[in-house]
């Protein structure tokens, strides 16, 4: 079994595209997707339409919680509020009501999936829990791995004997052997914030054992320029092709 995880697409098709068409030839069985789906890009509409003409499954991330919870706009900076207000105004109802349903986590080919750190919150950054609390959070879910989201950024946690490590997550393969148990943060689609434009995406290969992390250059320019002629606040473009 092999499974695409991506995050963090905001809205973004281009990226989002791409990533899907360097799927193609990879041999993975299905996709999913840990959250902010929307927020920030200038196509959330058609991103949604995809997600779900594709039956990628997808967890509810923060950006989603806003069209669930109205009331936790106020949690997001200026910026982020302009445009998730913006993005829920021009989604559908029906669009909105679908997002507003996705779960908080999913359990899928004995892994685990969350937006922002298991066992199921979407709105905790994995940076905001010190090292030596990470051993107890792996107590609080069963599956040996879980992969989240939410920071943009990539990296790896890997509990083994006790004790928790962390480590850089680079393009290529990396091995997750038992008995060690891992969270892996898969870095983000359509929002990067690592400095690097290009959309990143993990795959599973849960026979092999391993796990891949991609990197897939886009026309980012593009997607910058949508965000502006949409009237989206111009930092979430900058963003895209600094
Ligand atoms: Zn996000």
């Amino acid at each position: 079994m092999r499974i695409a995880l991506l995050s963090d697409i905001h809205g973004n098709l281009d990226a989002f595209e791409a990533v899907l068409r360097d799927l193609e030839g990879r041999g993975v069985d299905a996709a999913y997707s840990l959250g902010d789906n929307i927020g920030y890009g200038a196509q959330p509409e058609e991103v949604v339409r995809l997600l779900r003409a594709r039956g990628i499954p997808s967890v509810l991330g923060n950006h989603e919680l806003a069209a669930k919870q109205p009331e936790t706009l106020a949690w997001f900076n200026p910026a982020a509020r302009r445009s998730l207000a913006l993005t829920l105004e021009w989604l559908a109802p029906e669009e909105r009501a679908f997002l507003a349903a996705l779960p908080l986590f999913l359990s899928v080919h004995g892994v685990r999936l969350v937006h922002g750190v298991p066992p199921d919150s979407p709105t905790t950054y994995l940076f905001e829990i010190p090292l030596y609390e990470l051993g107890d959070r792996f107590g609080s879910f069963p599956e040996r791995i879980c992969f989240v989201g939410h920071t943009h950024l990539l990296g790896l946690h890997r509990l083994e004997g006790g004790k928790v490590r962390e480590e850089e997550l680079g393009p290529g393969e990396h091995r997750l052997d038992p008995p060690g148990r891992y969270l892996v943060n898969v870095g983000s689609v359509g929002q990067p914030r690592d400095g690097d434009p290009r959309a990143k995406y993990a795959v599973w290969d849960a026979g092999r054992g391993v796990l891949e992390i991609h990197r897939v250059p886009y026309d980012a320019a593009a997607a910058a320029a949508k965000i502006l002629a949409r009237g989206l606040p111009a930092e979430h473009a900058r963003r895209l092709v600094r």
